[in-house]
């Protein structure tokens, strides 16, 4: 019996009824991720997690989440690495009136305003899925082939209004890129979507549990923690786009049993069972092409066009953009941001998932002001600025797990870091602050002692090179390593 939510005929563009498995998923799932209707407690408060579609956030909203930022938390935005806020130290009994706040704001799901879905837990739900992540230059990098920022609206709409979405764990991602150069293309998502110019017009290739493939240095198969996924499967229309996705989601959580990400369906399943499965929910052909087994994009990303000012498309503006050290945001920084990109800019901020913040439609005469603002409030605009290269989980002053105070120490880090060398301090192997893997890990080992790796492709963080070292050790070390082997 197909499930009662799954809602087969016309809407879901099926071509045969599915047959679905007794596992299949269908019922919704408890989950400790935070979200904005889910605060969840950590040594220092609670956690609530703002999902920006597409990144984006008006001023007003800004606004609104530095107001809410001081009443109800510890006064700090940090930007996430999937383009979101989080707010932490949220205190108790201020949870219902943070959440209350931030949907007032028109942060929350877009059924947040239905009278039919105000159930706090379908809340809840609508919200975790809204999980697509998108270039934050999206329609304006001169390299795009195609502007994703409608089709990323179409995929939010579709994952909030069907119900069985809910049994989706919050951590089941989908990316869409759009061929641009300011993209973050070595972070693995569930289900990824790539553009592709190809002779009948531009179209998305799509793979499983990994990321695009790249003719770029900063990405490559071993780079990835997840070696689990496909390469790019097969290519469809952009308008196939959304049936696609609604036909791999069911497929997924009808096959699903008790994975929860699409790289553990694959550890069951092969891929071309899962696209033979998610035949049945489309009429348009889904066959593995294999004239896409070598398939990369057609552009190396560089993730440094966050930063500083760089041409729009076509249009004679510019977006300018800076990183807050440890993406860390305070109440009157975001305010003076608010301010810029309503004086400056398009009244908009887009959060990175490189923890920076963009402003965008600036004119040529007024990014030298946009600049020194930036600067003035505490953002690194340049990439040759060490602290744009460290990033750093809560740690021990923020989660129990933590066994060293990794924010702390990653600002003295920066302090003594050569140029250029990236690095992610983590306060325990889970790794909450990195997707990816960083050319340089210090794994926490005691209060102020951290074990030093380089990734090598190997699973996990890579080769220990040194165990037990000081930051001070470990600054020292990583500049040697860093002139030995200028490229790692
Ligand atoms: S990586 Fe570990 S210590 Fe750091 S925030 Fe996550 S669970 Fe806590």
């Amino acid at each position: 019996m197909p499930s009662r939510d799954a809602k087969p005929g016309a809407p879901l563009n099926r071509a045969s009824p599915p047959t679905v498995s007794s596992h299949a998923v269908t019922t919704p799932r408890s989950s400790a991720c935070p979200g904005l209707l889910r605060i969840v407690p950590a040594r220092d408060g609670g956690i609530c997690r703002i999902k920006l579609p597409g990144g984006v956030l008006s001023a007003a909203q800004a606004h609104a989440i530095a107001d809410a930022s001081t009443l109800y938390a510890n006064g700090v935005a940090e930007l996430t690495n999937r383009a979101n806020l989080q707010l932490r130290g949220v205190r108790s009994g201020h949870e219902a009136p943070l959440s209350a706040a931030l949907i007032g704001a028109g942060l929350g799901p877009s059924t947040a305003n239905d009278p039919h879905t105000t159930v706090p837990t379908a809340l809840s739900y609508a919200d975790d899925v809204r999980n697509v992540m998108i270039s934050p230059a999206a329609g304006r990098d001169p390299h795009a082939l195609i502007d994703t920022t409608p089709l990323c609206a179409e995929l939010l709409t579709l994952l909030q209004s069907d119900a069985r979405f809910a049994a989706l764990s919050p951590k089941f991602a989908l990316l869409l890129d759009g061929g641009e150069r300011l993209a973050r293309v070595d972070h693995p998502h569930d289900v990824w979507l790539a553009a592709s110019a190809e002779e009948q017009g531009v179209r998305f290739v799509f793979g499983l549990a990994r990321c695009p493939g790249s003719t770029g240095n900063n990405v490559n198969a071993g780079d990835h923690p997840d070696a689990d996924g496909t390469g790019a499967l097969a290519a469809v229309p952009p308008s196939h786009v959304p049936a696609l996705v609604r036909a791999l989601l069911h497929t997924f959580l009808d096959l699903a049993a008790a994975a929860t990400r699409m790289r553990d369906l694959l550890a069951t399943h092969s891929a071309d069972a899962v696209l033979r499965h998610a035949q049945r929910y489309v009429d348009f052909p889904l066959a593995r092409d294999a004239s896409l087994r070598r398939w990369q994009r057609h552009i190396p990303a560089d993730a440094s066009l966050r930063l500083g000012a760089h041409a729009q498309r076509g249009d004679g503006m510019w977006h300018v953009g800076g990183q807050p050290p440890l993406g860390r945001i305070d109440a009157a920084t975001l305010r003076g941001l608010a301010a810029l990109a309503q004086r400056h800019g398009n009244g908009m901020l887009h959060a990175t998932p490189w923890q920076s913040v963009l402003l965008t439609d600036i004119a040529t005469n007024a990014v030298p002001a946009v600049l020194a603002k930036l600067s003035a409030l505490g953002l690194a605009c340049d990439p040759a600025q060490a602290i744009t290269h460290v990033i750093a989980c809560a740690g021990s002053s923020g989660c129990a797990k933590g066994l060293a105070d990794t924010k702390t120490d990653a600002l003295q880090l920066a302090e003594r870091l050569p140029a250029g060398v990236e690095v992610h301090l983590t306060g325990c192997p889970r790794s909450c602050a990195a997707a990816h893997r960083a050319p340089y890990t210090l794994l926490a080992a005691a209060p102020g002692r951290y074990d030093l790796y380089r990734r090598d492709g190997r699973p996990g963080f890579g080769q220990c090179v040194a165990p037990q070292l000081t930051i001070d050790e470990a600054a020292a070390l990583l500049a040697r390593l860093v002139r030995s082997t200028p490229h790692a």
